[in-house]
């Protein structure tokens, strides 16, 4: 019993184990493909933006280098002496046939020390105007060392008020005093076009400042915004310093989490960022968790379920094994424990007594004349007198571990584990006493009720002993008391001798 429970135990723990493992497997599997897919997807977002940065990058620096180069073919002509000499038109060709197309540009104008324009790329008499109020002009004006410089957002007055930036080149007299200005106007509107052109999907961002941090050009697009300088901005600084690389951050202007790519435009002082929105790029990956989380969810669920099924029919089988186990031992009639059941108990308290030195007693008890009552008041009383014992001896024993069995027939046994025989008799006759008291007629007894007669036994168990000799002697004592009339006890002593049965039973009533 105790070993059987042990083992279901056991089982138990070991379907949960099992159960277990399996669940936490799955899980392990999936969440191991969906970091793995993580980290793929960042690689490749942080590719995709570098890549945008790259070919941008490279558009606006071609178109840029063009126009420079236009200016500086312009500053070298004005250095040639006989351009004063030719005619209008062949001058307007010879210094502006470097313009060539870049598809950003705008004006390309020379002005003299006054800001006024001298010559102009878009017409043969320059149109008339003044320009010394641009910081661009002023920049050269006041630093003879500047090179390319890179001005402001403005409105330009030649085209519409579009808005553009200009690159621009110092002319120099021969004794190096300021001699003017060579510009190219570079449209923000086309540039807004280029960056229209890349898909960066809804919260993607470009930026394009200038090298000290003024905001040039963005997208998405914002007036107010471009001109601004953010060159204290920490997060800012960190692009215009670093030369190029990738990063991720939280915008503190509309709270999206960006990767962002940046890097100089050529060797212009321009830095170009372009960002894409990690929420974005993670749309399919989050929906590849939703489905792996419900995936794994259901089989889990599925793996709980089984071991839910499996363990109730296992209890079940566990029970019903129980329950035939039980029935297996059980005496139909009487519901006395059988004679296996006797066995096995006999066996047990006799390895029991073995260890503990406890003397073991036994009671055979046999109704009398009993051939004689189904005889005359039939076999279906008979076995209710049968129950009747069978009640009065389970009523009698009153120690846990003494259990009364149906031996056979119309045979009854008691074991009695730490009982002598003087023990023994006294429980052996109050049965004995019990069964009379049940006043059960019966015609073809002497003794004219049910009557029983009972050989007791009790011995010290040991390994040098055969347990057949207890059984041997309540035996003898049995067939003693029917001889001597039956309705009594007889009572065998066996430790000291043990070999000859017969010898010295306690009297009877
Ligand atoms: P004694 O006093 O010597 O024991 O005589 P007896 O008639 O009781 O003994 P015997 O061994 O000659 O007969 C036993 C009888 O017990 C035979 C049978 O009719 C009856 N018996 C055995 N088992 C059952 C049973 O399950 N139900 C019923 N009703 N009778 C049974
Ligand atoms: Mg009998
Ligand atoms: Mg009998």
């Amino acid at each position: 019993m105790q070993r059987s429970r042990m083992k279901r135990l056991l089982s138990k723990a070991y379907l949960h184990l099992i159960a277990g493992a399996i669940a936490l497997g799955i899980l392990t599997v999936s969440i191991h493909i969906l970091w793995a897919d993580r980290l793929a997807t960042w690689q490749e977002a942080e590719k995709s933006s570098e890549n945008l940065l790259t070919a941008l990058a490279r558009d606006l620096g071609g178109n840029i280098g063009l126009l420079d180069l236009s200016i500086r073919g312009v500053i070298q002509d004005l250095g040639e002496a006989d351009l004063q000499h030719l005619a209008p038109e062949l001058r307007h060709r010879m210094l502006f046939d470097r313009a060539a197309s870049a598809s950003l540009m705008g004006s390309i104008l020379v002005l003299n020390e006054k800001g006024d324009v001298v010559a102009d790329a878009a017409s043969i008499v320059p149109r008339s105007a003044n320009f010394s109020d641009r910081d661009y002009f002023t920049a050269h004006q006041h630093n003879p060392r500047r090179g390319l410089y890179v001005s402001r957002p403005y409105r330009s007055r030649f085209r519409n008020n579009d808005l553009s930036i200009a690159i621009s080149r110092r002319l120099s007299h021969a004794d190096g005093s300021f001699a003017g200005v060579v510009m190219g106007a570079i449209s923000l509107t086309k540039v807004d076009g280029l960056f229209q052109d890349l898909k960066l999907g809804w919260a993607g961002t470009i930026n394009l400042f200038r090298q000290d941090g003024l905001l040039l050009m963005r997208k998405p697009y914002d007036e107010k915004e471009i001109g601004q300088d953010f060159g204290t901005s920490v997060h800012v600084q960190r692009l215009l310093q670093g030369g190029s690389g990738t990063f991720d951050s939280v915008s503190p202007i509309d709270g999206i989490h960006r990767v962002i790519s940046f890097g100089r435009i050529g060797h212009y002082p321009l830095v170009l960022t372009v960002a894409l929105s990690v929420e974005e790029v993670f749309a399919a990956w989050n929906r590849k968790v939703l489905v792996l989380s419900f995936i794994t969810a259901v089989l889990c669920a599925a793996v709980v379920g089984l071991t839910v099924l499996f363990r109730s029919e296992l209890n079940r089988r566990t029970r019903a094994e129980t329950k035939l186990r039980r029935l297996a031992r059980t005496d139909d009639l009487t519901g006395l424990p059988n004679r296996r059941a006797f066995r096995e108990t006999l066996e047990r308290e006799w390895r029991q007594a073995t260890r503990s030195g406890f003397p073991l007693a036994l009671l055979f008890i046999d109704a009398d004349y009993f051939k004689n009552f189904n005889d005359q008041y039939g076999h279906g009383l008979g076995d209710e007198v049968l129950r009747a014992i069978a009640s009065t001896l389970d009523a009698a024993i009153r120690r846990p571990h003494d259990i009364a069995a149906r031996y056979g027939g119309e045979e009854f046994a008691v074991i009695l584990p730490e009982t002598d025989l003087a023990g023994a008799w006294v429980l052996a006759e109050s049965i004995r006493q019990a069964v009379t008291g049940l006043d059960i007629a019966h015609a073809g007894s002497p003794y004219q009720v049910v009557t029983v007669s009972i050989g007791t036994a009790s011995v010290q168990p040991s390994r040098h002993r055969a347990r057949e000799t207890l059984l041997e002697a309540a035996d003898t004592a049995l067939y003693q008391a029917k001889a001597a009339g039956r309705n009594s006890v007889r009572a065998y002593e066996m430790n000291e001798v043990a070999h000859h049965p017969g010898a010295l039973p306690h009297s009877a009533a």
